[in-house]
């Protein structure tokens, strides 16, 4: 199995099955022969990018024969003023993947595991897996991480425990309250990341970012963010980790080297600044959540209450049916079953019109499936 030729590839990847991404539009769109794909997959910005961010790298473009900066010196210090914290505290990394990836390599050896919630994000199991460690997954209760169980699970091997707070796929938050009880409980000598891709879409007072630890000084804790999500610069592959200098200046040695490219940095500096469109892409989400909660609950299908940018939703039938039928119909959602729930789907919240093209098309299919 991990020989090909006799080139032997390392045991651990027998253990790894590649990423599933959401389906492309265009892929769609060409097997449909249609126009008006929408995508509703990968909880991208469904408003676009900031404004800002697309002038800025606009005027970039003559550059792009120098490399780019790989101290990424101008968008550092924007996020030193940004979340007052000091530079040498910040890791960029080519999407906050990166820094998942970089958190395995940087700390696993063969043999070593790492706590993480199922269902949630499925990359921190590749980032163990990926260096030989092990993957302990606490089965979430209510949808929401299972802290005490999680502490439960630390052993001598333990390396890091993995937080999605807001979690994907469910969207649920941990409260401050639950943070502070698991702090004061977890080993010094356990790393505690937060990941917290969907941070800027939470209203719910009782969250809590992991900065505030950090800020503490808690030497062992990590926040990731990310510009994917609410900046809307999925395609510039752009996010940061936050945590103490030291920890960042071991992250920093196995990272490789102009790994952000210069359009992705001069794009997330301008949009960091765009506060009107973060505000805006806030506004429309929450308003489209509202319609959607009214929907689900006239069509009698229960949902998870969301502090993210999408929705989990209980369909009471086969997903990758719906998935399909939804498909036909050049609307792409994600499917549960790759969480391990046959009976849900995730749908990334859209703007006013995609949200009813969405709810229309989902009646539709789901009378057609009982038929
Ligand atoms: N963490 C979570 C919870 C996510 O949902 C995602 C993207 N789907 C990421 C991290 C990675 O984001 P990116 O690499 O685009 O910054």
């Amino acid at each position: 199995m991990s020989e090909y030729q006799g080139i032997v590839a390392r045991k651990a990847l027998e253990k790894i099955k590649p990423y599933v991404p959401g389906k492309p539009l265009e892929e769609v769109e060409r097997e449909l022969g249609i126009t008006n794909a929408i995508k509703m997959a990968s909880n991208e910005n469904p408003l676009g990018p900031s404004p800002k961010a697309v002038g800025a790298t606009q005027k970039s473009l003559a550059k792009l024969h120098i490399y780019p900066d790989g101290a990424c010196h101008n968008l550092t210090q924007k996020l030193v003023e940004h979340l007052k914290i000091g530079a040498e505290q910040i890791f960029i990394g080519n999407g906050s993947d990166s820094a998942i990836k970089l958190l395995g390599e940087t700390f696993i050896n063969p043999g070593d595991n790492a706590i993480m919630a199922t269902p949630s994000f499925s990359e921190y199991d590749f980032s163990v897996k990926l260096m030989g460690g092990e993957s302990k997954e606490i089965p979430c209760v209510d949808f929401k991480h299972d802290l005490a169980s999680m502490l439960q699970a630390i052993d001598e091997k333990t390396k890091m425990v993995f937080i999605c707070n807001p979690n994907n796929p469910t969207g649920t938050i941990i409260t401050r309250q639950e943070i502070d009880d698991f702090m004061a409980r977890v080993p010094e000598n356990i790393l505690v990341v937060f990941d917290e891709a969907y941070y800027e879409y939470v209203s719910d007072p009782q969250f809590v970012t992991g900065l505030e630890y950090i800020k503490k000084g808690y030497k062992n804790v990590i926040v990731l963010r990310t510009f994917s999500k609410i900046y809307g610069l999925a395609a510039l592959r752009v996010g940061y980790a936050v945590a103490d200098a030291n920890l960042i200046s071991w992250l920093k040695r196995a990272m490789l080297p102009f790994d952000v490219n210069t359009l992705a940095q001069v794009g997330a500096t301008a949009a960091l600044d765009d506060k009107e469109h973060v505000e805006k892409s806030k506004n429309v989400n929450e308003a489209g959540k509202k319609y959607l909660y009214e929907k689900f609950s006239a069509m009698g299908l229960t949902y998870t209450e969301t502090e993210t940018n999408f929705i989990w939703v209980k369909i009471n039938q086969d997903c990758r049916k719906v998935f399909q039928a939804m498909l036909r119909e050049g609307i792409i959602i994600r499917t549960g079953d790759i969480f391990g729930f046959n009976e849900y789907i995730r749908v990334t919240i859209g703007t006013p019109e995609q949200n009813e093209r969405f709810i229309n098309t989902l009646t539709k299919v789901v009378e057609n499936i009982k038929k």
